[in-house]
């Protein structure tokens, strides 16, 4: 199904020859694209484009910059996964109204890299830098996985050239249901399909664009059906009236339809965000009531609900899923080693050593991922680099 939300394509003349931009011309109706330098559409336009109007507008261009980073995880005081992520697209066409990228993104236009080639030369590059070393990497971080997938059909490209690598983990994260694509292919072992959940009445009213929460959970099952390993995101956990009997229903729901066996990680964390999207929260979602809530600053200077109720959050949620299953591997983002002590019953010793965690549990609960079993000696000195079979 084409996504209707996305009314106009520019093209940089210079990437026309590139087999992604080609994909998108082809596949489009010619009155939406346009031709244009990107250097001039941003330059004349983007001071005038508003941030909704951005969500409908993609501009395809090429990338000089990092394709492929380390997540920036924002303080020493709060661990970090050691995830990387991926962004061929910046700029997502959903619009949820704690989006921290409605600060964090310099032009409103939704960004896509045709260069596709530099990008997997760079990753090859960065990941030659450290043999035997298992890296988990994403593109939904900066966009949502798989809404433009219909118009802009990154999937493929990134499943042929991941599928090979044994030192990578890759993860396609999303709130839609975009997944016939997925379906047409044999699920590479090392290819994770995730979703973040939230309540309905979450989805409905915070959620913009997105699908609900049982098409996402149906997705879910479809995915998983065809032996496709999956993984759920609670970020952001929200508190709102009624908060516990909603994630507990979630959590029911979502356990009855999908086998635990096959989640490869479910992350918890809860609502933070940097000072300056409060004002544009009020003023692009005046009804949400999300930013009302008691919070703090934190050590990484965004805004956090206070740690008694992050506990309260990440204690229900953690109890209900170790209750289903203890050995589906849950982790917090962006908390303290105190705040994962009192909640989980343990605390990594360091961000490397989460890093090992996610590879120790993938290596015993995935015979199909070819790893050789983790040498816990090494993370310290190696960034929990641990060495595949073969090599
Ligand atoms: S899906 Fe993610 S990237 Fe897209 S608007 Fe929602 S929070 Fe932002």
């Amino acid at each position: 199904m084409k996504r209707k939300f996305v009314e106009k394509i520019y093209i940089d003349p210079e990437t026309v020859d590139y087999p992604l931009t080609q994909q998108i011309i082809a596949s489009v109706s010619s009155d939406i694209l346009e031709f244009i330098p990107a250097s001039k559409l941003l330059w004349e336009k983007s001071g005038h484009v508003s941030l909704g109007q951005g969500k409908k507008i993609i501009l395809v261009s090429r990338f000089e910059g990092d394709f492929l980073k380390p997540c920036p995880g924002t303080s020493r005081d709060y661990l970090c996964c050691q995830y990387h992520i991926l962004n061929p697209v910046m700029g997502c066409p959903l619009d949820c109204s704690y989006c921290i990228l409605q600060t964090y993104l310099n032009n409103p236009f939704l960004r896509v890299y045709a260069n596709l080639e530099d990008m997997f030369d760079q990753v090859n590059d960065y990941l030659g830098h450290f043999p035997g070393r298992l890296f988990r990497i994403g593109t939904g971080e900066l966009t949502d996985s798989l809404a433009l997938e219909s118009l802009v059909p990154l999937s493929g490209w990134l499943i042929e050239y991941f599928a090979d690598r044994k030192d990578v983990i890759f993860e396609f994260k999303t709130k839609t249901d975009d997944i016939d694509h997925l379906l047409d292919v044999e699920p590479p072992p090392n290819l994770v399909v995730s979703w973040s959940l939230n309540p309905q009445k979450i989805i409905q009213k915070e959620e913009g664009g997105t699908v609900s929460l049982e098409r996402r959970i149906r997705a879910a099952q479809r995915v998983q059906s065809k032996g496709y390993k999956v993984g759920f995101h609670f970020d952001p956990l929200l508190i709102f009236p009624g908060w516990e009997k909603e994630y507990r229903r979630l959590l029911d729901m979502l356990f009855s339809r999908v086998s635990t066996q096959g989640i490869v990680w479910i992350s918890l964390g809860s609502l933070r965000f940097p000072p300056s999207l409060k004002e544009i929260i009020q003023k692009r979602f005046p009804s949400s009531r999300l930013i009302y809530e008691e919070m703090i600053r934190g050590l990484d200077g965004k805004m956090r609900y206070l740690r008694p109720i992050r506990l309260h959050l990440y204690k229900k949620i953690i109890n209900q899923i170790k209750q289903v299953d203890d050995k589906v591997f849950c982790y917090l983002c962006m908390e303290s080693p105190d705040v994962w002590r009192r909640s989980m019953g343990f605390s990594p010793q360091s961000n490397a050593h989460l890093d090992f965690l996610f590879a120790q549990s993938i290596e015993k609960r995935f015979q199909d991922i070819q790893l050789s079993p983790p040498d816990s000696s090494r993370y310290s000195l190696i960034h929990s680099s641990f060495f595949l079979k073969n090599k």
